[in-house]
């Protein structure tokens, strides 16, 4: 196990760098969104290049120093918070956020990776391009940690997620070298596939420092509905019919529920209700993204005139403007700080076959009835099968008390979700929280592969420890 940066080792570090390349690490570094875990840190490192970055973990492999890369903050399974760590080194790239590039022609960016989502969006809109990967944290998230989580929100049905955006990397090494693998290229069979490795590994493989990046055409024409469906079935059915009518227009499926909406009224933020009383159980958000050819306006009706006919659809509002799109992408994004301020015993982050995502709702709404009595939001990304599942006390109750059932319940969901061939992590990652039940639910031999390629590459467990993987019995 690594040892913590003492001030002794701290001011050898100091030496060999750049004055103000360590400082001590501010209260946000040790904090994560949730606010459930807290961090410590023996100094913050604050690289301007790689090859500071290479120094650094130089230093840190050769003093056995725990490394923990922190991009943004955002992640939320605690991967750039470590409690567990006495002074572990915290490194951020935020001095790394130049876009060193943007090929139009090509249809790539290339960005360092303290450069936030939010900017990369905004240099390919700046060029007539679209990045796609839209979460509602991209304020705030940095390139590094959307590579790193592997990240997905709202386009990846149609443009895939964070991996599959990503044709190169540079990246700083734990045996501190610098990977120069920046490359443009659309097809390279050269052998093991490096870049996919440090994607998704949560900073236990080394630290991304930047990325060339795939972009896309603006879509000509862009719509927004939002329609109340009759149950998850329908609003399958509903998707399958809308690709027949859009083909690859579709750029986002998300399904909302009531008791989205019933938390919204709770916890007071400003929004419009989108449709009378009786509330929808079910509803589905739709945009599309298209070229050329029929309006958005004239798919939208004639999806609903169809879905109506099919018993799919009982209402819609297409968006007639930006401002009204926007009302109905807030209705969206403002559920995940509304269940923040509710406060859920637990959280998860499911995906299924998507043939599979109604039989799950089904049964684990059975399962948690029979468990106890909960709440729960159902909501998320229904065109990827990925499901935010989330369970709270019942409406006036103190989460305290339901607290200890905690544990509980995770297995429970989780277990129905595996059963049905998904996934207990489907785009959040493992980080800290997850460790037991990759340990549980993984298969041994790819569990047994990680840690040959974790100790390949990091034979001494430097890099972001207890993260990922989790620890042997
Ligand atoms: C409001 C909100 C909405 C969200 N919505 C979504 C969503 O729709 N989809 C989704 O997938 N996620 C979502 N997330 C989760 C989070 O935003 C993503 O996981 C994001 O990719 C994390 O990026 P970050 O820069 O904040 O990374 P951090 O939180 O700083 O770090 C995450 C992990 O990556 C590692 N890491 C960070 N930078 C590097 C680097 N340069 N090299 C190597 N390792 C590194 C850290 O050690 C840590 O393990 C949401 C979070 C919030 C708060």
């Amino acid at each position: 196990m690594p040892g913590a940066l003492t001030p002794e080792l701290r001011a050898a570090l100091e030496a060999r760098l750049p004055a103000d390349t360590l400082r001590d690490a501010e209260p946000r570094y040790l904090e994560e969104p949730r606010g459930k875990w807290h961090g410590r840190a023996g100094a913050l490192a604050l690289p301007r290049s790689a090859d500071e970055l290479a120094q650094i973990i130089r230093f840190a492999t050769e003093n056995g120093i725990a490394v923990i890369p922190y991009g943004g903050g955002t992640g939320l399974v605690s991967g750039q918070v470590a409690p567990g760590l006495e002074a572990p080194l915290l490194v951020s790239l935020e001095r790394m956020r130049r876009i060193r590039a943007l090929h139009a022609d090509e249809n790539v960016i290339v960005a360092e990776a303290g450069t936030s989502l939010a900017q990369v969006q905004e240099a390919a809109a700046d060029a007539q391009r679209l990045f796609p990967l839209s979460i509602a944290s991209q304020g705030t998230a940095q390139i590094g940690g959307v590579l790193s989580t592997n990240a997905g929100g709202v386009g990846v049905l149609r443009y895939g997620n964070a991996r599959d955006l990503c044709l190169g990397v540079e990246a700083v090494l734990p045996s501190g070298e610098v990977w120069h693998g920046l490359t443009r290229l659309r097809k390279d069979n050269t052998g093991y596939d490096l870049r996919g490795l440090l994607i998704g590994a949560e900073g236990t493989l080394g630290i991304i420092t930047a990325a060339a990046l795939k972009l896309v055409p603006r879509p000509a024409q862009k719509g927004t509905a939002l329609f109340a469906v009759a149950s998850p079935e329908a609003a399958l059915a509903a998707l399958t019919l809308l690709r027949e009518i859009a083909g690859e227009g579709i750029s986002a499926f998300e399904l909302i529920s009531a008791q989205g909406l019933a938390f919204l009224d709770e916890t007071g933020p400003d929004y419009r209700a989108p449709f009378a009383e009786p509330r929808p159980d079910w509803m589905i958000l739709v945009e599309l993204g298209l070229a050329s050819g029929p309006s958005p306006q004239e798919i939208f009706e004639k999806f609903f005139e169809a879905g109506r006919a099919d018993g799919l659809l009982a209402d819609g509002i297409i968006a007639q403007s930006a401002a009204q799109a926007a009302d109905l992408w807030h209705l969206r994004e403002a559920i995940p700080e509304a269940n923040k301020r509710i406060g859920s015993i637990s959280s998860h982050d499911i995906s299924l076959p998507l043939g599979a995502v109604p039989e799950f709702i089904t049964r684990a709404g059975a399962a948690l009835d029979a468990h106890g009595r909960y709440r729960v939001n159902c909501f998320g990304h229904l065109g990827d099968g990925n499901l935010h599942y989330n369970v709270f006390p019942p409406e006036g109750e103190s989460r305290d008390a339901f607290m200890p059932m905690a544990g509980e319940v995770q297995a429970l969901v989780h277990e129905i979700a595996v059963s049905m061939g998904g996934s207990f992590s489907a785009e959040h990652g493992l980080g800290r929280l997850k460790t037991g039940d990759l340990a549980r639910f993984g298969d041994p031999a790819r569990l047994a592969a990680m840690r040959a390629i974790k100790s390949a590459l990091d034979p001494q467990g430097i890099m972001n420890p207890g993260a990922v993987l989790p620890e042997k019995d």
